[in-house]
């Protein structure tokens, strides 16, 4: 049965995949909850009503739950207790084991590589001793991450040479660990998917993401790869949303490697960032999407009205001030994209840009100008 206009969406976290979510779901007539431990957040200021409780605060997220026709997510590094007592009061899409596989990366390593999905070479790592081993199999440079809480690199050393093996064990400190070969790739590429209780599938094609310091940078769609690889790239990711037997959204992210092989490097069981550009690009964006999906409501379409691409606003762009907005306004292709985040620190996304154009470089080019206005004195 369909939760129809008029239904209530709890969302569980509140940044900026929240926000969007809630934009696209309170168009169609839906009200949103979010619960988080924070207020004023970026999506507690879209939704109709905002709770601020611990995720570990279970009678909370009862009474969350109770209150709503479904919940989601937008973060998914809550704990596994949180969604299932959020299950006990209503359906959860996605489902909270896979939240549970995808919040830690040796979980979802083992269940990518157990299902015959191609992953980035890896180890598990409990000594110095693995580590050693580890590197003598991969070779260095090689990336120690701990395996679980971790994203935009947070959590991730390059291990250039053996002798550092110690210090990077030591810097990592006492947690589950993981070493992956480091990967040569050509590019990084993302598709951003979507499955319906229905078990009808979506997607955007292979977005290209371009990143920097570990952080995206910038997205482009489609990407800059030969149809065989895009298409290999969505017949993976369907793949993967029919094993974990997905209803929602689902990133997987790609290496692709110089010799034209594709690597799964990670799972987001939600809207992702390299799928922002969706919202202004698309006649469907993965937002409402989502929304479609963990509704049971018939997916939209997803075709492309033009080559599109994003670029994101981190908070270092504010180190000399507030950044020149109208100037990037002044480019009547770019869409300004902000999350409503009070304090802009060195590394937070605080908002993004997208545009269209002819070719996906081109677009490319364009929110890279956009983005360099913004520092131009006002
Ligand atoms: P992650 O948090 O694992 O997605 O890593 C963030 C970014 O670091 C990736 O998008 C890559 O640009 C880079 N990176 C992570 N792991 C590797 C790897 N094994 N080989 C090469 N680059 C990597």
């Amino acid at each position: 049965m369909s939760i129809l206009p008029g239904s209530v969406i709890g969302v569980l976290g509140s940044g900026q995949l929240g926000r969007m979510f809630a934009i696209a779901a309170r168009r169609m007539g839906y009200r949103v909850h979010t619960f988080s431990p924070e207020t004023d957040t970026p999506t507690g200021q879209v939704a109709d009503v905002e709770i601020k409780a611990h995720y570990d605060d279970l009678n909370a997220v009862r009474g969350f739950a109770s209150a709503v026709d479904v919940v989601t997510f937008e973060f998914e590094n809550v704990p596994s207790a949180t969604a299932a007592a959020a299950a006990e009061r209503a359906p959860v899409r996605p489902d909270g084991q896979i939240l549970h596989i995808t919040q830690n990366r040796l979980r979802e390593k083992m269940f990518l590589s157990r299902h015959g999905f191609p992953v980035t070479p890896f180890k598990t790592i409990n000594s110095i001793e693995d580590l050693r081993a580890g590197l003598a199999e991969f070779g260095c440079p090689a990336v120690l991450k701990t395996a679980g809480f971790g994203y935009d690199g947070k959590g991730q050393v390059k291990i250039k040479a053996m002798e550092e093996a110690e210090t990077a064990l030591a810097t990592a400190g006492k947690q589950e660990l993981v070493l992956e070969a480091f990967v040569d790739f050509d590019r990084e590429l993302s598709v951003v998917a979507a499955r319906g209780v229905d078990g009808s599938f979506a997607h955007w094609g292979a977005i290209e993401n371009q990143h920097s310091n570990h952080i995206l940078d910038v997205s482009i769609a489609p990407a800059n790869v030969p149809p065989e690889i895009a298409n290999e790239a969505v017949e993976i990711a369907r793949a993967v949303l029919e094993q974990l037997g997905v209803v929602g959204v689902l990133c997987v992210e790609f290496f692709l490697t110089r010799q034209g092989k594709l690597l799964i490097n990670e799972l987001a069981p939600r809207p992702h960032n390299s799928g922002h550009l969706t919202f202004d690009a698309c006649v469907t964006s993965q937002f409402e999407q989502q929304l479609r999906a963990v509704c049971g409501l018939p997916l939209g379409s997803t075709e492309f009205l033009r080559p599109a691409a994003m670029a994101n606003l981190l908070g270092d762009l504010w180190q000399h001030g507030e950044p020149n907005w109208a100037a990037a306004c002044a480019m009547p292709e770019v869409k300004l994209h902000l999350y409503g985040k009070m304090v802009p620190k060195p590394g937070r996304k605080m908002g993004h840009l997208t545009a269209m154009a002819e070719t996906a470089n081109a677009a490319a080019k364009l929110v890279r100008a956009a983005r360099e206005t913004l520092a131009n004195q006002q």
